[in-house]
């Protein structure tokens, strides 16, 4: 016996059995389309009968070199004699023809596999039998003309605009405006006139026999998976090549047969808002894809209630019943014959993210699913979403309407962008940089000389490349927000301009790009900022909170982050870098002296100059913060980050030069050389403070304990912060936090020096504080030591930016323009370090620090403030390394809360 190449709609469990129970392998099997068919028939929904051709077969086909496998067809036919049987109509037969339509369907749903054929078994004879059976031609002949006209282009590959142009000039000739206005005469003509176009494309006459006809669609099916746009998409999306695809056979349903007859799609939910109202369009008197191919004006599915009460009534019953057997929010295709209702597609719709956010909390609350699937429904990257501009929604069907889409391509960064049309990297950023234009860099594809003009832009798009193409990386990167694959683009360098179909852009006009669904259109569309105070992902974040074990904490410099990232949700500020307070206006001048100082006495007199501006900014967060940790890390960054840059040093003390060669007399002489004089000062500090490797230099700890009084100064300003908040009786609770220790030395040096001046403060201040004293883990010696560290530490914070690039010795800024990116296009590296934590080798030395950090001080407290304390999969590897906390940037917050749940969930199944 051969294999079961065939499954009719009510053999399910027979396939479920033979692919060993698990609906994914079901849908691997039957496609998507085909299973959720089947499955709909098994719950009752009305389905007009049919059977799927399996993806097995379409494998075996393939690689017989294009030949139906054994037993195939004699398992088809019996099939077709169940329908004919269950329907009461025959195929082929002219008194009582049975139709049929050839849908494709693979396990995912792609773009480039075979369109449908609906009406498979018109033909001369049927037609006559038809009109007959029901007395209208124009519906016969509607059917046999459609026949033609898919089979002629989805089967044998003819433009449609081929048959299009007949209908356009016979209702011209007709002198009417819709096709529904045709009569059965206009109808046969069509039809004859179908068949001499098919005739004059392939040299063929029209296959009228009915056989023949499915035989050749279900064929034409199988050879479209290995189609050149299959594959492509396959490549750039990371689908499999030997899934395959189904081909689905169903009885015909008549959505042409007049009034009383459709055809519609619709969500069971708001795809836009996720509002719990069903969302759709129809049309009456018509059939198939009318309803998207946008040939006339669509209906709102809320005028069926009107136009046909009872079926809109049945509508909303099985719409409630597909949800809540899935569910999920689904997207349904359906068809009216007659009055009577007949489903024809059902899958999980797509959705924003505001929409996936509310229907899973929606859903939870209605108690269809449980909290725990709301948050493993809303993935971080919906999170992310969330907060970039998007487009608004209005805007974007009013320009889909207005015919003003332009092109779609692989959704590779979210966002959406407005700006010129820019053909070069060079030109991007002239515009970008120095015009201060907005811009649209649209390439082929880019290369590592490209990133210039990149970051001057607002969004890139590229007609070339996949999901790990140059561009896409890049993009999301920086957060640009990216559309690549645009296939259907053709770009014109030496004329300056964008094709695509008719429509043309020249460089320099207006286009809107949708990172978020790879959609670009024509002009500016309006773009809005989405709201935080959201409902439902307040709740949703509130559940978040109830099931995650690691805490969330923000890295945040000044007061008014501070104050956001707790409206976010942040438990505390996991590093606040002193620095950043340094560069400011009126404080960087204090911060040149003391390192320019050559005598100790000036130096001292500098650093407390900066004592009450250090004070200030600490105030400020202890306040915010109030009850809640604050961990303030000391200066960090090599000391030349505050002084001019040698370069430019010289140039201006050449020019200083040649003005004094040139100087009118002799006051003009003095003030001059008073000026060469500084300068020369400067640079001869510049000098001997300039490094090789600066990263590698006198900066961290070794700054620290180069100048202590920096470090006495900035605890000074901490204690003194803490006091001031703590009599006003607020709650503080700093952390002081040493950077960059590799040898437990370091530490012991800081800590005694720090206590020291800390008791001196709070004697002084009359108040007895408790302070937290900890460093970062962010170079390999101090992971593998962790055991001494803990020693003197009371927290670690891993530096995963700093332990990335001190693990790989790479530095992260010379890498991620240049070969890093590269790395990965070729995948020599599969992820970028510095987005996702390494596992292996980063994630490693972590495990290390975590156990030997505990093995010492079982009480140590564990964080992270990487800029990884915010991506998804590295706050997973947090929850399982145990750390206590993550702390990231205020914008992602939310996002780790949700994260860290996920991550719970996810490790408690
Ligand atoms: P797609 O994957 O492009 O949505 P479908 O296979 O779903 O293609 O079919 C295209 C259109 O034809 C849809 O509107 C669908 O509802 C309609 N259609 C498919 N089969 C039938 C049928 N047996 N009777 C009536 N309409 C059908
Ligand atoms: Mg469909
Ligand atoms: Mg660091």
């Amino acid at each position: 016996m051969s294999k079961q190449w065939v499954y009719r709609f009510n053999e399910l469990d027979a396939a479920e059995e033979y692919v060993g129970g698990s609906w994914d392998r079901v849908r691997s099997l039957l496609g998507g389309k085909g299973a959720n068919l089947a499955e709909m028939v098994r719950i009752g929904v009305p389905v007009p009968d049919g059977f799927i051709i399996t993806t097995e077969a379409c494998n075996e086909y393939l690689s017989l070199g294009e030949r139906l496998p054994d037993g195939l067809w004699e398992q088809l036919t019996t099939s077709l004699k169940a329908m004919e049987a269950s329907t009461g109509k025959t195929f082929g037969d002219p008194k009582n023809p049975l139709l049929l339509s050839c849908r494709s369907g693979a396990k995912f749903s792609m773009p480039g596999m075979m369109d449908t054929v609906l009406n498979i078994g018109m033909n001369d004879d049927t037609v006559k039998g038809l009109i007959a059976k029901t007395g209208d031609a124009r519906v016969a002949y509607d059917l046999y003309r459609r026949l033609i006209q898919m089979f002629g282009s989805v089967v044998m590959h003819i433009p449609d605009d081929k048959f299009e142009e007949v209908i356009t000039r016979t209702k011209r000739e007709a002198g009417v405006k819709s096709d529904t206005e045709l009569t059965g005469d206009h109808w046969m003509a069509v039809t004859e006139e179908f068949k001499n176009v098919f005739r004059f494309h392939t040299h063929h006459q029209f296959p009228t026999e009915p056989y023949a006809q499915l035989q050749m669609a279900t064929e034409a099916v199988f050879m479209s998976w290995n189609g050149k746009r299959a594959i492509d998409y396959r490549n750039a999306a990371g689908i499999a090549h030997d899934l395959g695809t189904a081909v689905t056979i169903v009885a015909m349903i008549y959505g042409n047969l007049g009034d009383d007859s459709g055809t519609g799609v619709a969500l069971t939910r708001s795809g836009t808002t996720g509002e719990k109202r069903i969302e759709g369009d129809y049309l009456t008197n018509a059939q198939g894809e009318d309803v998207v191919a946008g040939i006339r004006m669509t209906k709102d599915l809320s005028e069926l209630k009107v136009e046909m009460p009872a079926v809109h009534a049945e509508f909303e019953r099985v719409a409630m019943l597909l949800e809540n057997h899935y569910r999920d929010m689904q997207d349904v295709e359906f068809t009216i014959e007659k009055g009577k209702l007949w489903m024809l597609q059902t899958r999980d719709g797509k959705r924003t993210s505001q929409a996936a956010v509310r229907i899973a909390v929606d859903m939870a609350e209605e108690g269809l699913i449980t909290k725990e699937e709301a948050l493993m429904r809303v993935t971080p990257d919906l999170i992310d979403f969330f907060f970039h501009p998007q487009f608004d929604s209005q805007a974007i069907k009013d320009a889909g309407l207005n015919n003003k889409l332009l092109a779609k391509g692989l959704n590779v960064s979210p966002g959406a962008a407005v700006g010129v049309v820019a053909l070069d990297a060079d030109l991007a950023h002239l515009w970008g940089k120095e015009e201060g234009k907005k811009v649209i860099m649209v390439r082929p594809e880019t290369r590592p000389d490209d990133v210039h003009g990149m970051l001057a832009s607002q969004g890139i798009v590229t007609s070339r490349g996949g999901r790990t193409s140059h561009a896409a990386l890049v993009a999301r990167q920086f957060g640009k927000p990216a559309v690549v694959g645009v296939d259907d683009m053709d770009i014109d360098l030496t004329r300056r301009q964008i094709t695509v179909g008719s429509k043309i852009v020249k460089e320099g006009d207006y286009i809107s790009v949708d990172g978020t669904t790879g959609e670009i259109f024509l002009g500016k569309i309006e773009t809005k900022q989405p709201d935080i105070k959201d409902e439902w992902l307040i709740k949703l974040l509130s559940w978040a909170d109830e099931f995650r074990t690691l805490g969330v904490w923000a890295n945040s410099d000044y007061p008014v982050d501070a104050a956001r990232a707790r409206e976010y949700g942040a438990e505390g500020i996991g590093l606040c870098r002193t620095e950043h307070m340094f560069m400011q206006a009126e404080r960087l001048p204090l911060v040149q002296q003391m390192i320019l100082a050559e005598m100790e006495v000036q130096r001292t007199e500098a650093i407390k100059a900066l004592l009450p501006f250090q004070r200030e900014d600490f105030t400020g967060l202890f306040r915010v913060m109030n009850g809640l940790p604050v961990v303030i890390r000391l200066i960090d960054p090599p000391l030349h980050e505050f002084l001019p840059d040698h370069v430019s040093l010289t140039r201006e003390l050449s020019d200083l030069k040649i003005q004094l060669q040139h100087a009118p007399h002799l006051e003009a002489i003095d003030d001059l050389l008073k000026q060469v004089r500084v300068k020369e000062k400067v640079l001869s500090r510049v000098e001997v403070l300039r490094e090789d490797n600066p990263m590698l230099g006198l900066r961290g700890v070794r700054l620290g304990n180069h100048f202590p009084d920096l470090t006495r100064m900035q605890v000074r300003a901490i204690i003194e912060a803490a006091c001031l908040v703590a009599k006003e009786g607020g709650d503080v609770r700093p952390e002081i936090m040493i950077p960059l220790t590799s040898h437990v030395n370091e530490l012991k040096f800081q800590r005694e020096l720090l206590e020291t001046e800390a008791k001196k403060v709070m004697v002084e201040q009359g108040i007895k504080l408790n302070y937290k004293f900890g460093t970062m883990i962010e170079v390999p010696r101090a992971a593998l030591t962790a055991d001494q560290l803990a020693e003197y530490a009371e927290f670690f914070s891993f530096g995963t930016n700093d332990l990335t690039q001190t693990t790989y010795a790479i530095s992260r800024d010379d890498a991620e323009s240049g070969f890093l990116i590269e790395y990965m296009v070729h995948g020599i590296l599969p992820e970028n370090p510095f987005e996702t934590i390494d596992h292996d080798g980063v994630g490693e030395l972590m495990r290390i620090a975590v156990e030997k950090g505990r093995k010492t001080n079982p009480d140590i407290k564990l964080g992270i403030c990487g800029e990884h304390g915010g991506e998804a999969k590295s706050i997973a590897l947090c929850h399982k390394l145990g750390l206590n906390y993550v702390s990231c940037s205020p914008f992602r917050v939310p996002l780790a809360r949700l994260a860290a749940a996920r991550a719970a969930i996810e490790a408690g199944k």
